[in-house]
Order: structure tokens, then sequence, then C-alpha cells
């Protein structure tokens, strides 16, 4: 079922790039690739039938202009195993490990109590969900990214099983991305 998942959100993420629903896409993106990283702690002769997805993934992932994401830090006062629902502490091990598959589900913890500690900005997050947008005149935000790059790529990559490269060149000492599309 993972499996088939990481191929809908692939798909799901390249309609989102098409209609230029960028961060969207981005959000996507990271959950096909959260699945794939349970794939390949699971199951390593699956992984072999998303490997090339998760490159491409890292791919589409690097010509994305954000460089700036939030990070959390969290004071996590009370979490459960979401196999067990039994509370997680040093004294109570319930033996069930987070990321990892029993009788089918796969293992994650229940934060049921936290306090926000601080959010810091960082270039490497853990979540990359987390992008910095600036303040909207409104209050809410607003996407001051240049998109460019990915949407001239969009213009001409016509199907997601269809993956391509890039190579960076200089020409009159400006660096250029040319794409290639591989079959
Ligand atoms: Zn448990």
């Amino acid at each position: 079922m993972t499996a088939i998942e990481v191929h809908q959100l692939y798909s799901q993420a390249f309609e989102q790039l098409k209609k230029g629903d960028y961060y969207i896409a981005w959000c996507t993106l990271e959950r096909a690739e959260l699945a794939i990283a349970a794939i390949m702690r699971n199951d390593a002769d699956l992984y072999e039938t998303v490997k090339d997805i998760s490159f491409q993934i890292k791919r589409i992932q690097s010509i994305y202009p954000y460089k700036a994401f939030a990070s959390t830090e969290i004071l996590i006062k009370e979490q459960k195993c979401s196999i067990c629902d039994s509370v997680r502490s040093i004294r109570n091990d319930c033996g069930h490990r987070v990321g990892y598959v029993y009788n089918g589900s796969l293992c994650a913890n229940i934060v049921t109590n936290c306090e926000l500690k601080s959010i810091s900005i960082v270039t490497n997050p853990v979540h990359k969900y987390a992008v910095a947008f600036l303040n909207g005149s409104e209050g809410n935000s607003s996407d001051h990214y240049d998109y460019s790059i990915l949407s001239a790529l969009m213009k001409v990559w016509e199907n997601p099983y269809k993956f391509w490269d890039y190579q960076i060149t200089t020409k009159n000492s400006h660096p250029h991305l040319n794409f290639m599309l591989r079959l």
C-alpha cells in the first residue's frame, strides 16, 4: 500500500507543479519522500521499485528556491505508541520501534502533551514543509519566491515517468541550468 501511495503522491505532485501550485507540490513531494523512507527501512526489495522516483524527487527539490525554513524546538511531555497506545517513557518500553511495521501498521509516536519552546530559522530542516514565507498585508503568509526555473521545466516536462537530470554550465560568466530528458 505504501508503494502505491508513493506513486500516487508523486503523480499528484506532478499535477500540482503543472498547475503552478509549487508550495503544495513541495509538501506532497515530502510526503512521498517520507513514505519512501519507511519502505527503505522495512523492505529493501520493494525499495527497488520506488528508487527512481526517490532520485527524481531529490532532483525536483534541488531546483526549488527555498533556502530558509523554520525549525521548532518542542518539549514533549507525553507521547504514546501508535501500535499499543501505551505511554512511552524511559522505564516503560513497549518494544515497538518508530518507523517499523507491526502487523501491517507503521509505528509512530503520538504526542499527547507538548510545549513549544522556540522557533529557529535553519537551512537544513527536519520538516521540509516548514518553508519560511514573508508576512502578507493581511497577516497571512505571502509567497515571495521566484519559481522561474520550475516553471521553465514544467513547460517541457510532459510525463512524470519520463525522468530528467540537469547540468549547470557557465555561459558568459552566468550559470545556466540545462535540463536533459531521459527515457
Ligand atoms: Zn507499543
